[in-house]
């Protein structure tokens, strides 16, 4: 009986994607890049901290694309503010 639901399921998964095409990159706002003018999907999140500006509870993040995953982290690294980074997915 259960085998029914899956079947259901897999279908409604896939109109859903059918029908918002073109609208997936413009409204899963939270999963671009942040880099400036970047609308590419983000596969890389950065965690950081400014320690004169956050307390240590404090965690930022920012989401970037492969092409500008290295340029963010470089630019957080070098300032000391970097804490991780990992894959979206994760
Ligand atoms: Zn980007």
């Amino acid at each position: 009986m259960r085998a029914l639901d899956g079947g259901t399921a897999s279908a409604a998964v896939t109109s859903r994607y059918g029908t918002s095409l073109y609208g997936a990159w413009v409204s899963d706002a939270d999963v671009l890049c942040s880099a400036k003018g970047c609308r590419a999907a983000a596969t890389v999140v950065l965690s950081w901290r400014n320690p004169r500006l956050h307390d240590a509870a404090r965690v930022k993040t920012w989401l970037a694309c492969d092409e500008h995953a290295d340029h963010l982290a470089q630019f957080l690294e070098v300032r000391g503010f970097l804490l991780s980074r990992a894959a979206v997915d994760e």
